[in-house]
């Protein structure tokens, strides 16, 4: 597969939509809400992207978003992504959470974020008290190794304890975790700490990026193969590819 500066065409907003969103599928729209992350992956497919695209950083935006949202009743899905929306004060998350949450065509309000493993203590009672009100909040964490499920463990706990569900999409890269034995400990020290594994992806087709940590895709197999004689389907998350132009998520089988 080619690797392109920009695969999914983020830095540049379809003209229908508002700015700071993004949206590839049909059922969810992404929002952009900052520029600012707790990391600094080196595999971010945004990393050419953050800060020379706008955000949803006015309650103008925000209101330009929500009538976009009510034009499309088929959208039932928000991501607050960015960059890292928990590096926003708890006012402005609240916020933009609660915008959506109180639509009733929305049934999923997803927090994108690295500070469970990055900056835990983001995570406070307060936060996770407010992020359960409306029922509607789920928390995606991205991580990648057994040390950061570790890591995430307790500020985890506070969120599922409040009835928010946390999963975790991580990356399959070359050096890191793509060893069967480093991925089987990543999904059990995932499963350990009740974060849901959700998907295992192959690494996007950023220039610059895939060719330092893209995993050949009959390893990629091999691993996938190992982990599911081994553990059960809840520990298991799927492992997919995200295609550009495709309008879902690939699994390796069908690749
Ligand atoms: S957590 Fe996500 S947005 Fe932040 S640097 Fe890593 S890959 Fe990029």
């Amino acid at each position: 597969m080619k690797a392109l500066a920009d695969p999914y065409g983020e830095l540049k907003k379809k003209p229908s939509l508002p700015a700071g969103m993004r949206r590839r599928f049909r059922d969810r729209v992404l929002l952009m809400t900052t520029a600012e992350c707790f990391a600094r992956c080196p595999h971010c497919t945004r990393s050419f992207i953050l800060g020379k695209t706008e955000t949803v950083d006015t309650e103008k935006k925000l209101q330009d978003c929500i009538e976009y949202v009510r034009r499309h009743p088929q959208v039932r899905d928000v991501l607050l992504s960015g960059g890292d929306v928990l590096t926003l004060p708890d006012s402005k998350v609240m916020h933009l959470v609660d915008a959506f949450a109180s639509m009733e065509q929305i049934d999923i309000v997803r927090i994108c974020t690295r500070a469970l493993v990055d900056k835990p203590e983001r995570v406070t009672d307060r936060l996770s008290r407010a992020l359960s009100r409306s029922g509607k909040v789920w928390a995606n964490v991205h991580i990648n190794t057994a040390e950061e499920a570790k890591r995430a463990a307790a500020a985890a706990a506070k969120l599922v304890n409040r009835g928010i569900p946390v999963s975790s999409q991580t990356v399959l890269l070359r050096g890191v975790n793509d060893t069967p034995a480093k991925m089987l400990a990543l999904l059990k020290a995932l499963s350990a700490a009740r974060i849901r594994p959700y998907y295992v992806f192959q690494c996007d087709p950023v220039a610059g990026i895939c060719e330092r940590f893209s995993v050949p895709l009959e390893k990629a197999k091999k691993i996938e193969k190992y982990c599911a004689e081994r553990i059960g389907g809840l520990s298991l998350p799927r492992f997919v590819a995200d295609l550009p132009l495709s309008v879902r998520k690939i699994p390796l089988d069908l690749l």
